[in-house]
């Protein structure tokens, strides 16, 4: 058994799995709190999904006796697996579970937020949902005050402090007379030695462990201050500002602080990959739209970055010999092999964009941006 939280890590895994033309279940589980207070909701929840799924294939004349005996054996495994103890103090919002018997394939990856409770059985993992939260994954926080400094990492729904310094900056003080300015300068001198460091420490945590994006949490006297202090990697991935009590806010109250800062700035960077789209669109531009097309240009490794409404799904066709994806059921024009029909091409599509190192952005802030285009595009490599 492998278990992981690491989004990243699980993607990549799953996305070069071997199957060796063996199903994969793949079962996602909300363990979120105010969805599933309790053990006895959570095990119904299990139950409810596994019995779906076994109706769901029981019907299905076509699956082999190995293929049923080998769901039969899966959805064992997993209710095996779902002891009271797994299920009473989630560590996770969320569960993932990819189990294949015959492979020998069961891997559990926690989930930093709950996601729509899913089982699904096809060919390749369903990994969908994991590509959506890994997203927006990797934010850090530098939470700074005149004399604290703290830096949580982690998720939008999900952040942790690492770490938490307090420097010896003497506190504000009140006294009047001649001496009072030479000595709030001495203190201005102190916080801003305390600033530099503090943005050095979040240097080397960076270079031992990137993010993609940061947030400033300070008294917004200090915002400025402690941006001209960062270094450049660090400025460049600068998301936004807010205000907040650094020494006794709570991490969950920084982050719930975050959440719409960090929702506007991925609703930004939405936008701006949109417009990208928009002039790739113009004669001789490096943009397509159109699940056909799209699915044409991923074959042929064009692809740079997938855009897709969040959500959407297509049935289609896949070449059983060379992988290529396909709208119609066409002869596959690399080896003429007949395709296959596939329940979901966008998943597999999203699988193949990241086999290929393309970005992939799940369009969920602006809907209709995507509407008008068959809900998918593609910015190109050439
Ligand atoms: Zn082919």
């Amino acid at each position: 058994m492998n278990r992981t939280s690491n989004l990243g890590e699980a993607i990549d895994r799953l996305t070069r799995l071997e199957t060796d033309g063996h199903r994969v279940l793949s079962l996602y589980l909300s363990l979120d709190p105010s969805d599933f207070p309790n053990l006895r909701e959570r095990h119904m929840e299990l139950d409810a999904l596994l019995d779906e799924l076994e109706r769901s294939h029981a019907a299905e004349e076509q699956g082999s006796h190995a293929e049923r005996l080998a769901l039969r054996g899966g959805i064992e495994r997993v209710r095996e697996f779902f002891t009271d103890a797994e299920l009473a103090v989630p560590s996770a919002r969320g569960l993932a579970i990819f189990c294949s018997t015959p492979i020998e394939l069961f891997d559990v990856v926690s989930l930093p937020r709950g996601v729509p409770d899913a089982a699904v059985l096809d060919a390749r993992p369903f990994i969908e949902p994991l590509v959506e939260l890994a997203a927006p994954e990797r934010w850090c926080v530098l939470a700074i005050s005149r004399r604290t400094s703290r830096i949580l990492r982690g998720a939008r729904e999900h952040l942790v402090e690492v770490d938490s310094v307090l420097d010896d900056v003497r506190g504000r003080h009140s006294q009047g007379g001649r001496s009072q300015g030479r000595y709030q300068r001495g203190i201005e001198t102190e916080v801003d030695e305390h600033i530099r460091s503090a943005c050095s420490n979040l240097y080397e945590r960076f270079k031992g462990a990137r993010f993609e994006r940061l947030l400033i949490a300070s008294p917004s006297e200090l915002r400025h201050r402690v941006e001209h202090e960062l270094h450049p990697d660090l400025s460049q991935r600068l998301a936004g500002h807010f205000e907040i009590d650094v020494e006794r806010a709570s991490a969950e109250e920084i982050r719930t602080r975050a959440l719409p800062v960090i929702e506007a700035d991925e609703s930004r960077r939405e936008r701006e990959t949109l417009d990208r789209l928009e002039e790739g669109l113009a004669p001789n531009g490096h943009g397509a739209t159109g699940l056909d097309e799209v699915l044409g240009l991923l074959a042929e490794a064009r692809v740079q970055t997938l855009l897709f409404a969040h959500g959407f799904t297509a049935p289609g066709f896949a070449c059983p010999q060379c992988g290529r994806l396909s709208v119609g059921a066409l002869a596959c024009p690399a080896d003429g092999t007949t395709p296959e029909p596939v329940e979901d091409v966008i998943e597999r599509a999203i699988e193949l964009a990241l086999r290929q190192s393309a970005e992939v952005l799940a369009v969920r802030h602006h809907p209709d941006a995507l509407a008008q285009r068959g809900s998918i595009a593609a910015l190109l490599r050439y």
